[in-house]
């Protein structure tokens, strides 16, 4: 396939596995920040083709499965209301609240719907002005500019039946939890290429420069994440911690300048509850003041609504790179895609479902 099979050679991908085992002396730990990073890894083997010295563990850049289940209980209650529309990304609907899910909800009668995009539901509530058509806004930097666009094009079009449940996170207070944990072994991150579109990356440089961590933005081919890892180990066998694109097809420096001014025009930076986690100040985007009129938890009387996460799911451990999805006593036998206990066995890039998916037999 153009475009891919390019970033998909056997050839290259021996190339770089060679090189990685010529350069790398001494025990490193790797963590790739997205999940999509990790599907990737497990999917292809691409951890199986490294020095035995190297470790990669898996970040918490999995934005349904970060999204606490005090929010999917928000959800919940409000696709319940009658004359509501819901609307989510697919993933969303499997994620486990305390008793049931939003696919459990939609069964019961509600009218919870998947769509592809917050324009999607924009429009939903443009052709049924007599509903309140909900967009259940979840994900990182990468999701924030059509989430924007959607509320920002609601005001100029005076659409008044449209709001956001917003569950927006960001990446770099969630890497310097990590750095910050009495448990962290992470030396060196593959920081999530699609972020760093929309954000660039200086963000990164102050992070790199605190922890002495090198930060090498990176894309999610194979060849993009062997040569990520490559150019992270040489950093940190030269002793270096400095912040590299190996993305620079997709990634400027300043990162996409318009969609970043749109997400400052529309969200502003505060506290937010990561699942698993706890809540990490400056974490997360919630609606400016001036777009309060387009916030759900305000219009349904839920925000200050609270749920504690069960505790037999150690995602929390795993989005931090402290333990691995087979570590867990539930992985593959009381938690399956099919029944899952946590968010990471339910979204595409969650680690469980990744090891699950394609790693079942070996472990
Ligand atoms: S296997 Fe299931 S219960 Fe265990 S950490 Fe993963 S999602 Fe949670």
């Amino acid at each position: 396939m153009r475009f891919i099979d390019e970033y998909r050679d056997a050839d290259a991908a021996l190339r770089y596995s060679l090189g990685l085992k010529r350069i790398t002396t001494r025990p490193w730990t790797i963590m790739e920040v997205c999940g999509g990073q990790t599907h990737a890894i497990v999917k292809f083997g691409i951890d199986e083709l490294l020095p035995p010295e190297v470790t990669l563990v898996h970040g918490p850049g999995c934005p349904v499965c970060v999204t606490p289940v005090e929010l999917i209980e928000k959800a919940i209650e409000i696709a319940s209301i009658p004359n509501v529309l819901f609307c989510s990304f697919g993933d969303m609907l499997r994620v486990p609240g305390l008793s049931k899910d939003l696919l459990t909800v939609k069964a019961g009668g509600a009218d919870v719907r998947i769509v592809y995009s917050p324009l999607d539901a924009l429009k939903l509530a443009r052709d049924n002005p007599s509903r309140e058509v909900v967009f259940f806004a979840v994900g990182f930097e990468t999701t924030a500019p059509a989430n924007a666009m959607a509320v920002f094009q609601a005001s100029r079009l005076g659409v008044k039946n449209f709001t956001l449940l917003v569950s927006h996170v960001l990446v770099p207070p969630a890497m310097e939890v990590v750095l910050s944990s009495s448990e962290n072994r992470v030396q060196g991150f593959l920081a999530a290429g699609h972020v760093c579109a929309v954000m660039g990356y200086t963000e990164y440089e102050p992070i790199a420069q605190k922890y002495r961590v090198p930060i090498v933005v990176t894309g999610f081919e194979p060849l993009d994440i062997l040569q990520g890892i490559y150019m992270c180990i040489r950093q940190l066998e030269e002793g270096r911690a400095e912040v590299e694109n190996q993305y620079s097809r997709s990634v400027r420096r300043e990162g996409n300048v318009p969609a970043r001014k749109l997400i400052q025009e529309i969200f502003r930076v505060g506290p937010r509850k990561w699942r698993g986690i706890g809540e990490i100040p400056q974490s997360g985007l919630g609606l400016q003041e001036k777009y309060a009129d387009y916030d759900a938890e305000r219009r349904f009387g839920v925000a200050h609504h609270t749920a504690e996460e069960p505790t037999a799911c150690i995602s929390g451990l795993i989005l931090q790179g402290i333990k691995k999805p087979p570590d867990c006593p539930e992985f593959g036998l009381r938690c399956t895609p099919e029944h899952p206990l946590g968010a990471t066995m339910v979204s595409s890039e969650g680690a469980c479902a990744a090891y699950y998916q394609y790693r079942r037999r070996k472990n």
